[in-house]
């Protein structure tokens, strides 16, 4: 018998699961452990509650949760609950599936005032993560500005932007609804350091923005190359910048009616960020492109009043104590996948914080393989047991996948109308639920 532990329980993990069950059969048991009481990471915390279709990969990763081989083991803290280098004398491999939740620093002047978020703790909020839950983001005043030109800005500026009604049908949670009910944004400005040709926003997303209810995109004509540029560009991009292109075109009659400006702010560097003891302004320098497309600074500067700042600038993985980290890469340190004998990562803890959520499918095949060859001739483990002995003594209560079947069961039950669940955003909630 052959016992895997899986640290992390968002997608990487579970397809690392499929990939193990897959490969191994019934000579294998695969622990998940995750310290949230519940599972799936990304698709609950990270997702945009209104891309339920999005979250429905879940179901993917119930199915395998829910075979006989396959262990939910929440609740359990890798480096509080059991230390790593324990998970290594019990398991045959231990894979890291860690994701990255944390954010990569904005690293100028000012980032810490109040009122400067990361795209984590926004993201948290909104999607309810017990780290998070109890921010209360400044929504009061008329302009957030929103820094980076990825995905993420793409979905913290529409969620910014929506109705009440447009929230219909997502999992948005209860406290976020409120407060985004009642806030006064007029002008919400993203931020790009390079121009529309260098965006990594893709088109769906983009294409979601024309489409609000209260709110409509702004791009300037002049910050677009020559339409001609646009055919060197791969597929996707293209039809990314052809968005882009259609939000410069719609005309100031169209934006009359809409109380949200979302405007597409390109060559725009963030150096500093000022105000008397909270975000009062953010002060950008324009730039220009270097012939390794580069942004570089122009030393032409100017102001955007504002009292809230999200930094959208992608994410980093978690460090364990005693697990070679690459610092500059936000990532553990590995060769494909393997970190030290017996120890692996995948998925965004492998690679960082890039590609879509299929991309850590076969990701998790492929760490498999690695497993499997360097497994060839080794001896088994205690695995299970051994855990289940370790975190008794240590008075650990562990979440099963059934129990949170019934957190879930309870979620459903306090749904507002019309959404799929109303989340428990404490942990002591969702284990009295699980109970
Ligand atoms: P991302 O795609 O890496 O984008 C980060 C953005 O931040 C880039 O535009 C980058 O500009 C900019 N940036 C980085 N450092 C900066 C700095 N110091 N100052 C100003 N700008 C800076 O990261 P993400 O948006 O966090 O997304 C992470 C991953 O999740 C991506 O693969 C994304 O596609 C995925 N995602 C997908 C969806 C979806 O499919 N619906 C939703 C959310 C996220 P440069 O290019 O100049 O570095």
């Amino acid at each position: 018998m052959r016992h895997i532990a899986i640290i992390g329980s968002g997608p990487a993990g579970y397809y690392t699961a499929e990939a193990a069950q897959k490969k191994f059969g019934d000579d294998v048991r695969i622990d998940i452990i995750d310290r949230l009481p519940v599972p799936f990471g990304l698709i609950r915390f990270g997702v945009a509650p209104d891309h339920q279709s999005i979250k429905a990969v879940s179901d993917r990763y119930e199915k395998v949760a829910l075979s006989e081989n396959v262990r939910f083991v929440g609740n359990v803290t890798v480096g509080k609950d059991v230390r790593i280098d324990e998970l290594q004398s019990l398991y045959d491999a231990v894979i890291l599936a860690t994701g990255a939740p944390n954010d990569r620093k904005l690293d100028i002047p000012g980032a810490d005032l109040p009122g400067v978020l990361g795209s984590a703790a926004f993201v948290g909020w909104y999607n309810g993560h017990p780290d998070f839950a109890d921010h209360e983001p400044p929504l009061g005043g008329k302009h957030v500005v929103v820094i980076g030109n990825g995905n993420v800005a793409l979905d913290v500026a529409r969620i910014l932007s929506k109705t009440r009604a447009e929230f219909g049908g997502s999992d948005i949670v209860g406290h976020a609804l409120e407060m985004l009910e009642h806030s006064r944004i007029e002008e919400i400005t993203i931020l790009g350091r390079r121009g529309p040709h260098q965006i990594a926003m893709t088109p769906k997303e983009l294409g979601e923005l024309a489409n609000l209810e209260r709110a409509t995109p702004r791009v300037e004509s002049d910050d677009l190359p020559d339409i001609r540029e646009d055919a060197l560009l791969e597929p996707g991009m293209r039809k990314s910048v052809t968005h882009l292109r259609e939000f410069a075109a719609i005309p100031e009659s169209f934006r009359a009616d809409k109380q949200i400006s979302i405007n597409f702010d390109f060559f725009a560097g963030p150096i500093a960020i000022e105000g008397d003891g909270k975000v009062e302004r953010v002060i950008v320098e324009r730039t220009s492109l270097d012939d390794r497309l580069r942004s570089i600074g122009t030393g032409e500067t100017y102001a955007l009043d504002c009292s809230l700042v999200i930094s959208c600038i992608g994410y980093q993985t978690p460090s364990i104590e005693g697990v070679p980290y690459e610092h500059g890469r936000g990532r553990f340190a590995n060769v494909e996948g393997r970190i030290l004998p017996g120890l692996y990562c995948v998925g965004w803890a492998r690679r960082g914080p890039s590609g879509t959520i299929g991309t850590n499918r076969p990701d998790g095949y492929n760490i498999i393989d690695a497993v499997a060859e360097d497994m060839r001739g080794g001896e088994g483990k205690s695995g299970r047991p051994g855990l289940n002995a370790l975190l008794e003594k240590r008075g650990v209560q562990v979440v099963t996948f059934s129990d949170w079947k019934k957190i879930e069961e309870a979620e459903i039950a306090r749904a507002r109308e019309g959404a799929p669940r109303e989340k428990f955003v404490r942990i002591e909630d969702m284990i009295a639920a699980g109970g």
